[in-house]
């Protein structure tokens, strides 16, 4: 999929200006990747329709081509979409903070309870867990199990009235000193007035700090439905979404956010009770769009290249003054970030490069030329004549094809750094793609 979408983009960056068919094009293909992300269709059918007005109507910023425009665009979007700025939990102004969390039964709300009360304890809280989930004693045992895990007391009071547990459990936090307290309820497999009455009840009685949602990202529509129940019956501050370590996209995600406006907190990535992250909307856009690989390769290159060099690399691009020694502090660090063929696999239209490969020897007699050469051939590589060509050859132990080899070669990146690097250049440096 996320292939497909690279494909309409490559069109769009080899086209000078982002024309009315070619946002048509881009949205059919962004709309395909949402469905196929199991983003609800209504919910993609808005998406689109908003996303094509205003890529209409966009302002052409010289710094980007048309195709990297059309990202930015869809990837601000979604991650608009997707709430924007991080969500954290909101605190008790006064303690102790409350969080009732809520959920169909195996979304992983005991789980999330505790990976919860493990988080802030490691911010210095002293949350206390509390088991309302009263109708199956294994849902009491499991949260003791996992309370202890974290190492988080955990009140119980067998199969009690949940509302009348929560009174208790709030007397006793204030007598441990506890300032947080997270209560887990009973779900069921299904949507039923029953649990609502219950939660509701449960609600008032506890005045939550947060009332939180738990979805299992892997139920798609359901995960929807719940969002809506619950946010129409009980009414929630957030949303929960857990086991996005599967191979869901995320698209839920999406859907959530949409239907109901609330933002999504946190995310659960797996079953150890420390799998727990602050979501993410950006993180999530790339996610859902496939955009993974690329966004990865992203955060490679940027660690790896320093940030004044790349710039003055970029400047030198744009005025196109790159020099063989830049050309060997480049391979250098690639080589440093791993395979180059990985990288340019990793790159939309990364093939087309495959000729541009850096094996350890190769370095070296690249290494051994460059040094053979004087500083202002370096700096100028178009004077290097077939007669200066054999005494550098001679000079660094190699061959005039070698020689020749590594001119083609420099010319050609020199080639493509200029194809990546754009008009005036927002980018810092090669790597940065899109
Ligand atoms: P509850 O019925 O809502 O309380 O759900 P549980 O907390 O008992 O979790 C149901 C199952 O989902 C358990 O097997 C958990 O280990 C699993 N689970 C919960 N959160 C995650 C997660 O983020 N990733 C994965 N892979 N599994 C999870
Ligand atoms: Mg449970």
């Amino acid at each position: 999929i996320a292939e497909k979408l690279q494909n309409v983009f490559k069109k769009l960056t080899s086209r000078g200006k982002l024309s009315e068919s070619d946002i048509k094009a881009a949205m059919r293909e962004v709309k395909l990747v949402l469905l196929e992300a199991d983003v609800n269709f209504l919910v993609v059918k808005k998406f689109i329709k908003e996303l094509s007005a205003k890529a209409v109507g966009a302002e052409i910023l010289e710094s980007l081509t048309p195709g990297q425009q059309v990202i930015k665009l869809v990837r601000d979007e979604l991650t608009e979409l997707l709430g924007g700025k991080q969500s954290e939990i909101k605190l008790a102004g006064s303690p102790p903070t409350v969080v009732l969390m809520m959920g169909l039964q195996g979304a992983g709300k005991t789980t999330f309870c505790a990976k919860l009360a493990g988080y802030y304890k490691k911010k210095g809280k002293k949350p206390l867990l509390v088991a309302c989930d009263i109708y199956r004693p294994a849902a009491i045992k499991q949260l003791h199990v996992v309370g202890e895990q974290v190492d988080v007391d955990v009140f119980d009071m067998g199969q009690d009235n949940a509302s009348n547990i929560y009174r208790e459990a709030a007397k006793y936090a204030m007598k441990l000193g506890c300032d947080m307290i997270i209560v887990d309820t009973a779900g069921r497999l299904h949507i039923d007035d029953e649990m609502m009455a219950e939660l509701k009840e449960l609600k008032k009685t506890s005045n939550p700090t947060e009332t939180l949602l738990v979805l299992d990202a892997m139920t798609g529509q359901d995960a929807v439905n719940a969002a809506t129940a619950f946010n129409d019956n009980i009414g929630i501050d957030g949303v929960i979404l857990t086991k996005i370590d599967g191979d869901t996209r995320g698209g839920a995600a999406m859907s959530v956010r949409a239907v109901t406006g609330k933002p999504i907190k946190f995310v659960g990535v797996g079953e150890k009770l420390t799998d727990i992250e602050p979501f993410h909307p950006d993180r999530m856009a790339s996610r859902i769009l496939g955009m993974g690989d690329v966004m990865s390769l992203i955060e490679k290159a940027e660690a790896s290249f320093e940030e004044k060099k790349a710039v003055e690399l970029q400047k030198k691009i744009a005025k196109d003054q790159l020099t063989l020694e830049d050309f060997l502090d480049q391979m250098e660090q690639l080589q440093d970030m791993g395979s180059v063929s990985d990288i340019l696999a990793m790159m939309p239209g990364g093939n087309k490069l495959k000729g541009l490969t850096v094996d350890e020897k190769q370095l070296e007699r690249t290494k051994a030329i460059v040094r053979s050469m004087t500083r202002e051939e370096r700096l100028n590589p178009q004077i290097v004549n077939a007669s200066r060509r054999r005494r550098i050859s001679a000079g660094s132990g190699t061959t005039v094809q070698d020689v020749n080899r590594l001119l083609n070669q420099f010319e050609q990146m020199k080639k493509m750094l200029k194809q990546f690097s754009g008009k005036g250049g927002k980018r810092r440096g090669m790597m940065k793609f899109p």
